[in-house]
């Protein structure tokens, strides 16, 4: 449809960007996103890791030691979703985004999205992962379950939740809660999120397009729409390498994650961008 009238223009300042990491990816994937979208809008990104990284704290401020545990498990991803959620809310910004530290993000795209909304109403912004609600199980008490279902938004492809939501979400996200609310469910932690906005506070996913994860096929984003994008993925795709389509500047082996030359295309006055990439 038509694009929606800006409800308000925003400035970086008013969005929250927390990026989850571990330390083994500070080299292989944090970096290239330092060199990419997050050198044109550090004042809007924090770094959520679970080690201290010397050369990461001199590159910026705005790293976060979660002193969640670094294993892949269930509990330490809500731990650090749970940290993200409570700097958020200490930081008084009126957006709050959650993205991997395997997706791009445009955000002057993000920011045209946001400000189509109040953030003083309620809005969920994301992409489902699933076609369906997921179904749950949940505990209400010590020996009483029951089924609940809900749509909730795929963390690997980003989302966003405005700042009238997120206060809303607290009695079940702040302090220490997340993490309790998390094994409720005993889902992963933006599932999480789904539960605690879309079944427990009763507000539907708004569902966006414009946002993406590697579990769908990125080379159908279409190269010509990219500056509407408002976040990209790379990694695997039924057993595949999957990254977006894009002709250049660099070649596939120089940039597989195509975020170089994604990153040349919307910034072409980028210092490390060949010149040719302005015309
Ligand atoms: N991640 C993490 N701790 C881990 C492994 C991964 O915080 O032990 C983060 C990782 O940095 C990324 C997200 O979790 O931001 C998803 O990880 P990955 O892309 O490896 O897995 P996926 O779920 O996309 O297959
Ligand atoms: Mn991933």
């Amino acid at each position: 449809g038509p694009p929606r009238p800006l409800a308000e223009p925003l400035a970086p300042r008013d969005v929250f960007i927390a990026v989850k990491t571990t330390k083994k990816f500070h080299r292989a994937r944090l970096d290239l996103l330092l060199e990419t979208w997050i050198s044109r809008h550090e004042e809007m990104t924090f770094i959520f890791t679970d080690g201290e990284d010397e050369a990461l704290a001199r590159r910026t401020g705005h790293v976060v030691n979660t002193n969640c545990s670094a294993a892949h498990s269930r509990q330490a991803l809500s731990c650090k979703m749970a940290v993200e959620y409570d700097r958020f809310i200490e930081s008084g910004r009126k957006w709050f985004c959650h993205v991997d530290d395997d997706n791009y993000v445009n955000v002057r795209a993000l920011l045209r999205l946001l400000g189509s909304y109040p953030h003083t109403q309620d809005v969920y912004l994301g992409k489902p992962s699933l076609d369906r609600p997921i179904q749950a199980t949940e505990r209400v008490s010590e020996n009483k379950v029951r089924p609940v279902h809900f749509w909730f938004a795929t963390g690997g492809a980003g989302f966003c939740i405005s700042r009238g939501l997120a206060l809303k979400m607290s009695p079940w996200a702040s302090g220490g809660h997340f993490m309790s609310t998390a094994e409720r469910i005993r889902l992963p932690d933006d599932c999480t999120i789904g539960y605690i906005v879309e079944a427990l506070l009763g507000v539907p996913l708004v569902r966006c397009g414009l946002f993406h994860s590697h579990l769908e096929n990125l080379q159908q984003v279409p190269a010509s729409e990219l500056h509407e994008q408002v976040t990209l993925s790379y990694g695997m795709f039924e057993n595949k390498r999957n990254s977006v389509h894009i002709k250049g500047p660099f070649s596939v082996e120089a940039d597989p994650s195509r975020f170089r030359s994604v990153h040349c295309h919307l910034y072409p006055d980028t210092s490390w961008c060949p010149r040719s990439a302005i015309f």
